[in-house]
């Protein structure tokens, strides 16, 4: 049994990040925190309603050693590969692209939109084992839903309460969007060997007590079985987590790896036009990737 008190429960603000007209709050990775599970990197983007701020046009750009995972809480998102997948997300759906040894991908509000955007893009680490993998990419247009006492559970990525989510992943790990009901409490069960944190997406919600704050991570940590959900008047929260990451990563830029040379590859590889392929799809430059300096890390373009 693990004692309650010496439960993790951290409170970590997001830092504000400008990715082109959009303004993102960064909650992973952050100086205190760089994984939770193998995820590595968690955007929280909107809401924001077009007009106000330009569509998201997130140009062609390289990816390696990491899937990512891209979450709508509103509005819709085009993804374009070098592979030659189109795919539009929405709510309920997910676009999960796997980058093994390397893949280029664009993001955009498709022309035909709600004028609306709303949503995460999480990244999970490959481990060793795969991250040379082939690139592949899969959209599901709704995900598994948990229909709960207290609310409803989508499960976007990995394995909650005996449910997995059919999109591949190459360790154990849970992303999952919890709605929880107006005057409601919702029981996640959870598995102890996993740590796990929580993040408030719109609406109110407490977890045992406290009240969570948008665009903050709260860190769970390892050793809960259980996490109790409560909403006054309705709120969803994500609910992100695996067993602790066994392998040190080194993330700069979109790359995933575990040395600075391969790093390096990789940067090199995408300027000169090697093993990433072009987005045929998307219709402007791609990105340059930043100078390499001394390995400090570059923002992510997500
Ligand atoms: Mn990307």
């Amino acid at each position: 049994m693990t004692n309650q008190s010496q439960l993790t429960f951290e409170v970590y603000a997001s830092r504000n990040i400008r990715l082109g007209d959009l303004e993102i709050a960064r909650a992973l990775p952050i100086r205190e925190r760089k994984m939770v599970g193998p995820w590595c990197f968690l955007d929280r983007f909107g809401p924001v309603a077009f007009g106000e701020t330009r569509p998201m046009d997130v140009a062609p750009h390289p990816h390696i050693g990491l899937q990512t995972v891209t979450w709508l809480l509103a509005g819709e998102v085009r993804h374009d590969d070098s592979l030659g997948y189109k795919a539009v997300v929405r709510p309920g759906g997910v676009n999960v692209m796997t980058a093994g040894r390397g893949i280029a991908h664009a993001e955009r509000t498709p022309v035909e939109n709600s004028g609306q955007l709303s949503g995460i893009q999480l990244w999970a680490a490959l481990p060793d084992a795969h991250r040379d993998i082939d690139p592949a990419f899969e959209s599901l247009a709704q995900v598994p839903i948990l229909e709960r006492p207290g609310g409803v559970i989508q499960l976007f990525s990995g394995t909650l309460e005996g449910t997995t989510s059919p999109a591949p992943h190459y360790s154990k790990i849970v992303g999952a969007e919890v709605a929880v009901k107006d005057g409601a409490t919702l029981i996640l069960k959870l598995d102890p060997d996993y740590e796990h944190a929580l993040m408030l997406l719109d609406g109110d919600s407490t977890f045992e007590g406290r009240a969570l704050q948008e665009r903050k991570l709260y860190d769970l940590g390892t050793g809960r079985a259980a996490a109790a959900l409560s909403s006054k008047r309705g709120g969803r929260v994500l609910l992100v987590g695996g067993p602790p990451f066994p392998e040190a990563i080194l993330m700069w830029w979109n790359f995933v790896a575990r040395t600075p040379e391969e790093i390096a590859t990789a940067r090199a590889d995408w300027q000169d036009q090697r093993r990433f392929g072009e987005v045929a799809a998307y219709p402007g430059p791609r990105l340059e990737a930043p100078d390499l300096g001394r390995l400090a890390a570059p923002n992510p373009v997500s």
